[in-house]
C-alpha cells in the first residue's frame, strides 16, 4: 500500500491551481473576444442605421421637392390654366377668369401645405394672393421672379429668412407665358411660398425608430461657414441662424461642409460626441446629418460588457467550484490512502508485536537514558521481573554488578551507530540475584525523531558451558599429545643407548665367535644383530615424528621453491641412481618451517622414486591457489595405492609391503602429515592400483594486503 507523499500532495493543489488561473485566462479570452466581437456588431449595425436613415431623409427631401416641382408642372403644363392667367394678367378686369384663377390658386393652397400662391405681373407687382392679405415681395423674391421670368425656367429656391415676414421660407417660382411664345418674354410670374415648418422640417426631424438622442439636421456651406438650415432637437432658433466655422475639426457639420461623407464620429453642436451618417442632397447645397449621441450608441455595448463581466464571473465562479471540488475529492482520495496505509500499518505492527513477544530472544527497547520501554515475554521469564516491574527498571539495573563499567562503555560506543548495531557478550542478572552469560545486539533507532535503544539479548549459558567444555578437552588433548611426545621421545632417546650396548655387544659376539659355534649359533647371531639393526632405525624413526612437534622451529616467510631444492639435493644420489626425471611449476612463499617443508619434499619425492617398480619415475610437483590456501600436488607414475589404503598409509609405521620388495619403516608418511598439520593444512592422496599417485598437502596463503 503506497500512502500519498508530502511532495505529492504538494503537487495536487498546485496543478489544481495552474488548471484555475489557465481557466480563468481563458475565460477572460474568451469575454474579451466576445465582447470585442459584440462592439463591432453593434457598432456596425448602429452605423449602418444612420446610413441608412441619412438615406431615407434625402429620398424624403428629394421626393418633397419633386412632387412640389410636379405641382408647378401639373398648372403650367395645362394649357386652359395658363391661357386663363395670360389673358386675366393682360386685362385684370375680367372677373370671370379672376374667379377661376382663385378656385385653383385656393385648391393649390389648401392640398399642397403651400403658405401662399402669389400671381406677379410683368412689372412684378402682386396681382392675386391666396390665400388673401398683406403681402411684400422681397429682395430675394424679386431676384427669384426675374431670373424665372428671363429664363422662362422653374426655379426652387434655397432656404432664406426673409426679413418682411421675419421667417425662413423657401420659394417656387415660374414664369407665366402663353405655349408657343418666345422665351424670356412672360407677362408674369407664378410664386409660392412654402413654409419649412410646415412640412420640411417635422420631416427632417421625424425619427423612424425610438431614440433619446437622435436627430437629422440639415446644413449647407456659406462661405467659410457651415449653416444650420432646420430647428434643432436640443436648440431653437437655429434654422439659418446657428453657423460655425468651417475650421472647427471635430464638428459634424463642419466636417459635412467640408465635404466628408459616410458614418464619422465626432461632436455635434452641443459639443457632445456623436455617431453620425452625412449624405448630401442631390441638386443642391444641403447635406443630410443623421447623427446619435455616441453615449446612446455605446449604452448596449455597455450592457453586454457587464452581461459579459458576469459571464465571465459566473464562468470562473464555476471554474473555480469545479477545481475546489476535485480538489476535495483528490484529498479524500488521499485520506482514505492514508487510512488505508495506516490499518496496513497498525497490522504489521500487531504481527511485528506478536513476532517480539514470542521471540526465543529478550528484546527490550530503552530510551536514551537507559529506561526500559518495552519488553517482551522472553524478557519477563528471563529475568524474573513482571512487565510491569521491567518497565520500571533501568538496563544497567539488569546488569551483573561487575559488569557496570563494561556496560557503561558500551552505552557510549553504541551512540549514533544505527546501522550495523553492536553485538558484545557480558552478564545479565535477574531479580533473584543470579546471573547468566548474554550476547547483545543493540543498536540505536529513531522514532518520530526520538532516539531509542533496541537490544536482542541472547542467553549463551548453554554455549558458554559447551564452549567451556570444549576448550577443556582442547587442553586435556594437548597435554595428552605432548605426554604421548615426551614419552616417544624419551622413549626413543633413552631406548638408543640399551639398544646401542645390545647392538655392540651382539656385533661383538658375531665378531669373535662367527663360525667357531655351530650354524644354528651363527643364524641366531646373525638375527639379534638384524633385530638390533632394526630396532635402531625404528628408534631414530620414532625420535625424528616426535620431534616435529617438538623440535620445530618458529614459522617465517619461506621460499617453497627453495624448501623443494635442499629435498632434490638430499636426494640427488636416488634420483640419479634412478634416473628420475622430477619436473616442476612455480611453487610460492608461504609461512612455515623451512626444514620441515624440505623434509616434506624429500619424504613425498623419495617415495615416489621408490615406490616405482621398474619404470624410471617420472614425478611433477607444482602448486595451486584456492582461496585462502595453496593446494600443492607431487604426482608420480609409479605402482598407485588400492583405494582401502589410502586414508592408512598417513598412519604411523603403516606399510602395504614387505621389507624385502620395499625398503622403509613405515614413518615417513606420518611425518608429512604431522608437518603439513602443524602449518595448519590437511594432506591427502588420489591414486589407484598400478595408475601412479598425485600426493596433495594445503598450506595457509599469506594474507595479501591490498591497496
Ligand atoms: P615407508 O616408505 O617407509 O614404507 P611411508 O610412510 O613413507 O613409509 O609410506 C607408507 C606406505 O605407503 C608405503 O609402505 C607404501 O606402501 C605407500 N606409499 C607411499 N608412497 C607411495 C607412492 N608414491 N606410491 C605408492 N605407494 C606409496
Amino acid at each position: 500500500m503506497v500512502t500519498p507523499t508530502k511532495s505529492a500532495q504538494l503537487k495536487t493543489p498546485l496543478i489544481l491551481l495552474i488548471i484555475f488561473f489557465v481557466l480563468i485566462i481563458v475565460v477572460n479570452i474568451l469575454c474579451f473576444f466576445y465582447f470585442e466581437n459584440q462592439k463591432d456588431h453593434i457598432k456596425k449595425e448602429k452605423q449602418n442605421e444612420l446610413m441608412a436613415i441619412a438615406d431615407l431623409k434625402v429620398d424624403q427631401i428629394v421626393n418633397w421637392r419633386n412632387e412640389r416641382l410636379a405641382d408647378l408642372s401639373a398648372i403650367l403644363d395645362n394649357p386652359l390654366i395658363v391661357s386663363q392667367l395670360y389673358h386675366w394678367l393682360r386685362d385684370p378686369k375680367a372677373n370671370r377668369q379672376k374667379e377661376e384663377i382663385l378656385t385653383w390658386m385656393k385648391s393649390l393652397h389648401g392640398h399642397s401645405r403651400y403658405e401662399r400662391v402669389i400671381i406677379i405681373n410683368s412689372e412684378q407687382s402682386i396681382q392675386l394672393l391666396m390665400p388673401e392679405g398683406q403681402d411684400i415681395l422681397g429682395p430675394n423674391d424679386k431676384r427669384l421672379i426675374s431670373e424665372s421670368m428671363k429664363s422662362g425656367r422653374m426655379i426652387f429656391s434655397d432656404l432664406y429668412s426673409s426679413k418682411f415676414a421675419k421667417a425662413t421660407r423657401l420659394s417656387l417660382v415660374a414664369p407665366i407665358a402663353l405655349p408657343g411664345q418666345n422665351s424670356g418674354i412672360a407677362d408674369g410670374a407664378f410664386l409660392m411660398r412654402i413654409d419649412p415648418y410646415a412640412f420640411l422640417y417635422p420631416l427632417i426631424q421625424s425619427w423612424p425608430t425610438p431614440s433619446r438622442t437622435a436627430e437629422t439636421t440639415l446644413v449647407r456651406r456659406e462661405g467659410n461657414e457651415v449653416v444650420f438650415l432646420n430647428e434643432l432637437r436640443h436648440l431653437s432658433d437655429t434654422a439659418l441662424t446657428l453657423r460655425y466655422p468651417l475650421e472647427e475639426k471635430d464638428l459634424i457639420a463642419s466636417m459635412a461642409a467640408r465635404g466628408v461623407d459616410g458614418v464619422v464620429e465626432g461632436i455635434d453642436y452641443r459639443g457632445i460626441r456623436v455617431l453620425a451618417a452625412i449624405k448630401p442632397v442631390p441638386e443642391s447645397t444641403w447635406i443630410v446629418i443623421a447623427k446619435v449621441d455616441a453615449e446612446e450608441v455605446y449604452a448596449p455595448i455597455r450592457e453586454r460588457f457587464w452581461i459579459v463581466l458576469i459571464i465571465g464571473g459566473v464562468l470562473i465562479v464555476a471554474a473555480g467550484a469545479g477545481v475546489g471540488l476535485v480538489w476535495r475529492n483528490q484529498q479524500a482520495q488521499g485520506y482514505r490512502k492514508q487510512y488505508e496505509g495506516e490499518l496496513e500499518k497498525l497490522a504489521l505492527i500487531r504481527h511485528f508485536e506478536y513476532l517480539t513477544r514470542y521471540a526465543n530472544d529478550i528484546i527490550v527497547m530503552t530510551d536514551k537514558y537507559g529506561r526500559i520501554m518495552e519488553a517482551n515475554e522472553k524478557a519477563v521469564a528471563s529475568y524474573g521481573y513482571s512487565r510491569d516491574e521491567l518497565l520500571q527498571t533501568n538496563i544497567s539495573d539488569l546488569q551483573a554488578h561487575d559488569t557496570l563499567e563494561d556496560y557503561e562503555l558500551q552505552m557510549k560506543r553504541l551512540e549514533g551507530i544505527m546501522a550495523n548495531g553492536l553485538v558484545f557478550e557480558t552478564v545479565h542478572r535477574r531479580k533473584d540475584g543470579t546471573t547468566f552469560p548474554v550476547e547483545v545486539s543493540a543498536r540505536e533507532i529513531k522514532i518520530e525523531g526520538t532516539v531509542f535503544f533496541q537490544s536482542i539479548i541472547r542467553d549463551i549459558s548453554e554455549r558458554k558451558q559447551s564452549e567451556a567444555k570444549l576448550s577443556l578437552a582442547m587442553e586435556e588433548l594437548t597435554r595428552s599429545n605432548e605426554e604421548l611426545e615426551k614419552f616417544a621421545y624419551v622413549a626413543s632417546h633413552d631406548l638408543q643407548e640399551p639398544l646401542r650396548m645390545v647392538s655392540s655387544f651382539v656385533q661383538l659376539l658375531e665378531k669373535r665367535y662367527k663360525g667357531n659355534l655351530d650354524q644354528d649359533a651363527d643364524d641366531f647371531i646373525n638375527y639379534a644383530v638384524d633385530g638390533a639393526n632394526r630396532m635402531q632405525v625404528l628408534i631414530t624413526d620414532l625420535l625424528a615424528y616426535s620431534r616435529v612437534g617438538r623440535r620445530g622451529k618458529e614459522f617465517k616467510e619461506t621460499a617453497c621453491e627453495a624448501a623443494l631444492d635442499r629435498a632434490l639435493s638430499n636426494l640427488q644420489a636416488v634420483v640419479e641412481q634412478s634416473g628420475a626425471v622430477v619436473t616442476r611449476d612455480p611453487l610460492p612463499e608461504v609461512m612455515g618451517d623451512g626444514s620441515q617443508l624440505t623434509q616434506l619434499f624429500q619424504n613425498l619425492i623419495g617415495n615416489a622414486i621408490k615406490f616405482c617398480k621398474d619404470r624410471t619415475p617420472s614425478i611433477h610437483i607444482s602448486a595451486e591457489r584456492k582461496k585462502n590456501e595453496w593446494v600443492f600436488s607431487v604426482r608420480d607414475n609409479g605402482i598407485g595405492i588400492a583405494p582401502e589404503y589410502l586414508e592408512r598409509i598417513f598412519s604411523i609405521f603403516q606399510r602395504l609391503h614387505g621389507r624385502q620388495e620395499y625398503q622403509g619403516t613405515g614413518i615417513g608418511l606420518a611425518i608429512c602429515r604431522k608437518v603439513v598439520e602443524r602449518h595448519g593444512g590437511r594432506i591427502w592422496v588420489e591414486s589407484d592400483t598400478g595408475s601412479g599417485s598425485t600426493f596433495y598437502f594445503t598450506i595457509p596463503a599469506q594474507m595479501e594486503i591490498k591497496s
